[in-house]
């Protein structure tokens, strides 16, 4: 079969489902995940054999920050190599997962409140594929992503996030990829975690179980450990997207929610 034969017969389509998908936060670390075999990357193959076969996956990554919103919109979007001074294992290491041109002009279509531009340009960065290809070995599932617009607050991103919604009854898996701690500047692989990570972990935890997502919106009001914690947003953003898209009678698991190392947390959550 041709490459391209496989790929269509790998498009399931966006018709309505009985079941609505699940929806994850996923704490993406370092980008060496992506090819160790490590604690973080077992769980993700884990999880990607436990759940439903998505139709397509639409990812909201940390690394891709737009002004105004953007989907990628081309058939094939290319491996982006978003880091240096790793591996050339890790340099030269493909996700060749087909684009979803159809469910970049669904989610366009969704939400209503803010212009959605079809994106050519940009492809899969690793905060996506890092995890994906662990998760979805086979690359055979169709990826976009969505950009973060950073002119836009916290709230705005929860509100857009609610407008997706729809997508989970079409079989889109929607997968946020950040990291709740995340502060590079300071040392981020030491085996401990810092005092301020491990408090501020903790609290987002409690919140979400909760449920209280105005709390977590509103995270600078949490004082010390949330300045240390996310001292720039953009990994943090992608947890408001996973939690505005729950439904109240969504159970919520957690996994990879070892503690801190250093000014990481890789605490993930599976909704639904
Ligand atoms: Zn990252």
């Amino acid at each position: 079969m041709t490459r391209v034969a496989a790929m269509s017969q790998a498009f399931a389509g966006l018709d309505r489902r009985d079941e609505k998908m699940p929806v994850l936060f996923v704490g993406h670390g370092s980008p060496m995940n992506a090819i160790e075999d490590n604690r973080w990357s077992r769980a993700w193959a884990e999880l990607g054999a436990a759940l439903p076969r998505p139709s397509a996956i639409l990812c909201v990554s940390a690394h891709w920050q737009t002004r105004g919103v953007m989907v990628t919109a081309m058939d094939k979007p290319r491996t982006i190599h978003d880091f240096s001074g790793f591996p050339a294992e890790l340099h030269s290491k493909l996700y060749a997962a087909p684009g979803a041109p159809e469910l970049a002009r669904k989610t366009k279509e969704e939400i209503k409140k803010t212009p959605v531009a079809l994106d050519l340009g940009w492809g899969l960065d690793h905060g996506t594929w890092s995890v994906l290809a662990p998760m979805f070995p086979r690359a055979d599932i169709p990826v976009v992503q969505l950009s973060l617009d950073a002119t836009q607050g916290p709230a705005w991103h929860y509100e857009l996030a609610k407008e997706i919604k729809a997508l989970r009854e079409h079989g889109v898996l929607i997968v946020g990829s950040g990291n709740i701690v995340h502060n590079l500047r300071l040392r981020a692989q030491q085996a401990a975690g810092f005092d301020w990570a491990i408090e501020f972990d903790a609290t987002i935890k409690e919140l979400i179980d909760k449920g209280n997502h105005q709390a977590i919106i509103d995270y600078p009001r949490l004082g010390r450990a949330a300045q240390l914690s996310v001292p720039t947003n953009e990994h943090y953003l992608p947890l408001l997207y996973a939690l505005a898209l729950k439904d109240s009678k969504d159970p919520l698991t957690y996994f990879n929610d070892a503690p801190p190392m250093g000014s990481i947390s890789m605490r993930s959550l599976r909704i639904g």
